[in-house]
């Protein structure tokens, strides 16, 4: 499947991501992608999570490091993006970090629910002291209003609350048709992210449920391996494609000048 896409990958300015910047780009060429999109996490507004995300001071030189492969790599499409966390607190402030930077495209994701880092291995523990479908419902409500914030074209992995199994025992179909509709409203577009296959959870976000709910309510997709590691770029595209055809997809969404562009499904 060569010519395909990138959109999640991520750097070692978050400080849990190994290799050199670059790496992921060489990773990129040689598995003959044409494009990969650049998508570190965001700074949080006063560096509130700088254990996993850059620092509002390095944003700047993440930039520049972009800006430089762009330069030193012209026979492959290096895109300026951010992973940015959706957080009703920060919304105001992650718009102005955003907007002071020319990115190509934006991906929203919530690991954070209150104070509580829902998908960090770390924090774990928070799993068994709560009501475990209360956490689902609250998660979902959290997607709905990362579309619905304007701030982001892409949102990412989005039922990451299952990385560690902690699944819901209320039927979640409901949630999933309103967030699918809220998706659908705001003009997101869900990405197929194949990195819950390295995880606990060894399933691919969102599930084929999911997707399926989602291509019904007409939100598009798009494409991203979530790669903290340079080998990971582009890992397992041909699950998710066949994924994408499993749930009902005839298409999914390329980054172009004029915004993505929804395209057929290669038919490999
Ligand atoms: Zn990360
Ligand atoms: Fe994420
Ligand atoms: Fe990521
Ligand atoms: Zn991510």
């Amino acid at each position: 499947m060569k010519g395909l896409f990138d959109y999640h990958t991520h750097s070692p300015w978050c400080r849990h991501a190994e290799g050199r910047t670059e790496d992921y780009v060489l990773e990129a060429k040689k598995k003959g992608l044409a494009q990969i999109g650049l998508s570190d996490h965001l700074p949080w507004p006063k560096d509130e999570h700088k254990s996993w995300t850059m620092l509002r001071a390095e944003l700047p030189n993440y930039v520049e490091e972009v800006r430089a492969l762009q330069k030193a790599h012209p026979d492959i499409e290096i895109l300026l993006a951010a992973e940015a966390d959706y957080h009703a607190e920060t919304l105001g402030q992650v718009g102005d970090l955003l907007s002071g930077h020319d990115f190509d495209y934006v991906i929203g994701s919530v690991h954070v629910l209150g104070k509580w880092g829902m998908d960090n291995h770390d924090e774990i523990a928070e799993w068994g002291k709560r009501d475990i479908d209360g956490i689902w419902r609250d998660y979902f409500r959290a997607l709905r209003e990362s579309a619905e914030s304007g701030l982001f074209d892409i949102i990412g992995h989005c039922d990451v609350a299952k990385k560690f199994n902690f699944l819901p025992k209320a039927d979640m179909t409901g949630e999933m048709r309103k967030t699918a509709e809220a998706f659908a409203k705001a003009g997101v577009l869900a990405e197929i992210n194949t990195s819950g296959l390295r995880k606990p959870c060894r399933e691919i976000y969102p599930s084929e449920k999911f997707l399926r709910i989602l291509n019904e309510a007409g939100v598009g997709i798009t494409l991203g391996s979530d790669a903290h590691r340079p080998q990971d770029v582009g890992a397992d595209f041909g699950l998710a494609l066949r994924l994408a055809r499993d749930a009902g997809f005839s298409k999914w969404s390329r980054y172009s000048r004029l915004g993505f562009l929804p395209e057929a499904l290669p038919s490999a």
